[in-house]
């Protein structure tokens, strides 16, 4: 019988994308990794599909952008919009061609994202993913943690590890199991995500658009697809209690575009795929229990407005990875982690949670007054480089990732 080692890897629980990048950015640094995940194969339902500057900058060093940019959708411009009186303010983010090789926002699905670091991964020997098996707990001692979970969803066995990441998710059961709270709060409203073959582009869109309107918004943008011209997603709040059924019914989905757009042609739109998800904001109390450290939707989960929550899961994963390369090779004990906890929390909490919770406020303000102020705001900013410039350094993460390395 195999004793298994502690030491002899790390540990990461599922192989989602954030999962997923910091096993590529471990076993570059020649660390064996162990990944499980409950899929049996990467799920391909719509969710993130934004990647930020700063972000193309960091997956760099994974040796990943180039592929990302040969099949991603790059999109320089996006748009502030009021329902009625249309553009209010445009941001061109060649503003930050200065200060970045990616002065633009790149639009890839993250499902292509999860499985091109799938691919890459299990290409290395030191890397095992086990799929089709749930983590039931964790536990930990001096040496290492421990994980005890169903293969194929049958049989119960553990595995052991020196670290273990936490990347599964919002409902991450390692955080559970951890008892660390996940404070904030969950939308009344859920979003409803249209997806349609229809070229907005040719009428006055840019790649990505906010809507604003006191009674229904809309956030509307173009995402690859199999290529030129893509397809384009269409998100609007949904604050019945109606059940999926009626939500889903193709004449009210029909209906909620051409309210918003009515079809240039008098056509019906061709809806490809329609997705309704609860939101939140929320962030676990603690990124680090010992030697368990949690990342992505399992430490801080928010609004998708501003398409931020991947981008900060990956800069997580990214930031652990490193520290634990460190410790591995003995230039840093085990102190460092916490280093994770102060940067990682910090900006989660002082930007990705605060500037998604404005992005939502921008877009569904009902008193005028206030509405026509932002407005007002956006426009006067966009129109001036410097303002806009320092508007974008913001809202393009690069403020949060700053702050970050700020942080001892
Ligand atoms: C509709 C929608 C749109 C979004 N749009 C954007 C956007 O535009 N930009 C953006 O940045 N973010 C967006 N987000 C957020 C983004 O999708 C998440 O931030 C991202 O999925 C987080 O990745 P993750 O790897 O941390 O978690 P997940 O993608 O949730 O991956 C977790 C993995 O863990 C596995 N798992 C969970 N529990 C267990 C268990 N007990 N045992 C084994 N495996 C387990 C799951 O199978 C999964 O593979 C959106 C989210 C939604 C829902």
């Amino acid at each position: 019988m195999i004793m298994e080692n502690y030491k002899d890897k790390i540990l990461i629980s599922g192989a989602g994308p954030v999962g997923l990048t910091a096993a590529l950015a471990l076993l570059n640094n020649d660390i064996p990794v162990t990944l499980i995940d409950s899929y049996i194969d990467v799920p391909t339902d719509p969710r993130a599909s934004t990647f930020h500057p700063p972000t193309m900058e960091l997956l760099e060093k994974i040796d990943i952008t180039e592929e990302m940019l040969e099949r991603g959708l790059i999109v320089n411009k996006w748009q502030y919009r009021d329902r009625k009186k249309g553009v209010v303010a445009e941001f061109n983010l060649d503003l930050l061609s200065d200060i970045t090789k990616y002065p633009f926002r790149l639009h890839f699905e993250q499902h292509k994202y999860a499985q091109m670091l799938l691919n890459r991964v299990s290409k290395f020997k030191n890397c095992k993913v086990i799929k089709n098996s749930t983590v039931l707990e964790s536990y930990q001692d001096k040496n290492g943690v421990t994980i005890k979970y169903n293969e194929n969803n049958s049989k119960t066995k553990s595995i052991k590890g020196k670290f273990l990441i936490g990347c599964d998710g919002g409902k991450s059961i390692i955080r559970q199991n951890l008892g660390v709270s996940f404070n904030g709060l969950t939308f009344e409203e859920r979003f409803l995500v249209l997806t349609t073959s229809f070229d907005f582009k040719p009428y006055g869109f840019s790649g990505t658009c906010y809507i604003s309107d006191p009674d229904e918004w809309c956030s509307i943008f173009n995402v690859p697809a199999d290529g030129p011209p893509g397809h384009w997603r269409l998100v609007f709040p949904e604050s019945s209690n109606r059940t999926q059924t009626e939500i889903f019914n193709d004449s009210e989905c029909q209906k909620r575009i051409q309210d918003f757009f009515p079809h240039p042609n008098s056509k019906l739109y061709n809806i490809l795929h329609k997705n309704i998800y609860k939101v939140h904001q929320r962030i676990a109390e603690k990124f680090r229990v010992g030697k368990i450290f949690l990342c992505g939707d399992a430490a801080h989960i928010n609004n998708p407005l501003g398409g931020m929550g991947l981008n900060f899961g990956i800069h997580d994963a990214m930031n652990i990875a490193e520290k634990i390369h460190l410790v591995w090779t003995k230039k840093k004990n085990e102190d460092i982690f916490d280093r994770y906890d102060r940067q990682r929390r910090t900006v989660a909490e002082e930007y990705l949670l605060a500037q998604t919770a404005q992005n939502k406020r921008d877009l569904e303000e009902k008193k005028t007054d206030e509405r026509i102020k932002r407005q007002k705001y956006l426009s006067e900013i966009s129109k001036d480089n410097i303002s806009a410039k320092a508007y974008l350094m913001k809202t393009a993460m690069f403020e949060s990732t700053k702050r970050a390395k700020e942080i001892n």
